[in-house]
C-alpha cells in the first residue's frame, strides 16, 4: 500500500500522495493509455544508504515506452532520475523501496484517441521480496501473451496489464503461484511480471526479444553475472512448451521478482523438484551486487544517504 503522508512528484511539483486527485473521466483510467515503470531501491543497513539499482536503464526505457503512446515527456533521463533521488530522500524509507515512474494520458474528454496531453508521477511504496524465492509452482497460461502488433509488450503500457493479471489470476484460483505466458506461435514468452530463464545441460536458455517480452533490465543484469561470473553464455531462443518440463532448472527474473526459481510447472518437477545450483547461485550474487555489496558492480545503483 502507499501512503497518502509521502512525498511524490506530479507534474512538475513535489507533493503527498493524498493531494494527487483524478477525475474518473481520465483518459488513462478509461482507456489504459499510460506507461509506466518499476525500479528497486534496496536498503544497506552497513553503509545507511538506498541503493537505486539501474536507475538510469529504467528510464531510458521509460522513455522509449513514452514513445510509442506518443508521451513527450517534460524531462530528461537524467532529471527524472534527480527527482527520484529527491523523493527517496524526502521519504527516506529505511526499507527495501519500490518506485513507480508514470505517464499517462490525463485528458479528462472521452474518445479513443492519443493526441492528449500527459500528467508524469513518481511514487514510492516499501516492497519486500513481491514472491517467494525459495521456489515457485507454475502453469503455463491458457491466456496468450499480447503480441507486438495489438498490443506491445516491449513498452510497459498500463493497458496490456490486463493480460497479465488474467494469466496471474487464473494460476492463483488453479492453484499455482505463477503463469507462464505462451505467444500467438506457441513459443514460450514471460511471466506476468518476469522474465524466463532455463538451464538445459549446461546451457542457459532465454527467449528472445521477439518472443513478446518486456525487454527486461533484470534479465540483461543475469546475462551479465552469468558470463561474467559463471562463464555460462545465454542463448537467445525460440523455447518450445516441452523445453519448459526437460529443463534442468528454471527461474524467473524481475525487478519484483529479483531471481525467483522455479521447481514445478504444470504439476512436473523442475529438474530435481528442488532448487537448482546455478539459480541459487546467481540469486546470491544479484543481491550482492543489487545491494551495492560489490564493488565490481558499483556502476548498477546510485547510493542514497538519508539524513
Ligand atoms: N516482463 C514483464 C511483463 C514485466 O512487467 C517485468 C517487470 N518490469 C519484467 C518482464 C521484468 O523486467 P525488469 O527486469 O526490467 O523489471
Amino acid at each position: 500500500t502507499v501512503s497518502d503522508a509521502e512525498w511524490c512528484y506530479h507534474d512538475g511539483e513535489f507533493v503527498r500522495v493524498g493531494d494527487v486527485r483524478l477525475s474518473p473521466a481520465t483518459h488513462a483510467l478509461n482507456y489504459g493509455t499510460g506507461v509506466f515503470e518499476g525500479i528497486r531501491a534496496y536498503w544497506n543497513a552497513g553503509r545507511q544508504t538506498l541503493q537505486v539499482l539501474k536507475l538510469r536503464e529504467h528510464y531510458e526505457r521509460f522513455e522509449k515506452s513514452c514513445r510509442v503512446l506518443h508521451i513527450e515527456l517534460p524531462h530528461t533521463v537524467d532529471e527524472l532520475c534527480e527527482i527520484t533521488l529527491e523523493i527517496l530522500r524526502r521519504n527516506a524509507p529505511r526499507e527495501d523501496t519500490y518506485i513507480r515512474p508514470l505517464a499517462y494520458k490525463s485528458a479528462e474528454s472521452i474518445g479513443v484517441k492519443l493526441e492528449l496531453p500527459a500528467s508524469v508521477s513518481i511514487f514510492t511504496a516499501p516492497m519486500g521480496n513481491y514472491v517467494e524465492l525459495t521456489g515457485l509452482r507454475c502453469c503455463v497460461s491458457s491466456w496468450r501473451r499480447v503480441s507486438d502488433n495489438a498490443m506491445p509488450a516491449r513498452a510497459k503500457l498500463t493497458g496490456s496489464y490486463v493480460n497479465t493479471a488474467l494469466a496471474v489470476d487464473a494460476a492463483h484460483r488453479a492453484g499455482y503461484d505463477e503463469a507462464i505466458f505462451l505467444t500467438h506461435d506457441g513459443f514460450v514468452s514471460e511471466a506476468s511480471a518476469a522474465n524466463i530463464f532455463l538451464l538445459r545441460k549446461g546451457r542457459l536458455i532465454t527467449p528472445p526479444v521477439t518472443a513478446d517480452i518486456l525487454e527486461g533490465i533484470t534479465r540483461d543484469a543475469v546475462m551479465e553475472l552469468a558470463l561474467e561470473e559463471l562463464g555460462l553464455e545465454t542463448e537467445e531462443r525460440d523455447v518450445a512448451r516441452t523445453e519448459l518440463y526437460a529443463a534442468d532448472e528454471v527461474f524467473l527474473t524481475g525487478t519484483g521478482f529479483q531471481i525467483a526459481p522455479v521447481v514445478e510447472i504444470d504439476d512436473r518437477p523442475v529438474g530435481s523438484g528442488e532448487v537448482g545450483p546455478v539459480a541459487s547461485r546467481l540469486q546470491e550474487l544479484y543481491f550482492r551486487a543489487a545491494r551495492g555489496e560489490w564493488e565490481k558492480y558499483a556502476g548498477w545503483t546510485v547510493p542514497v544517504e538519508l539524513k
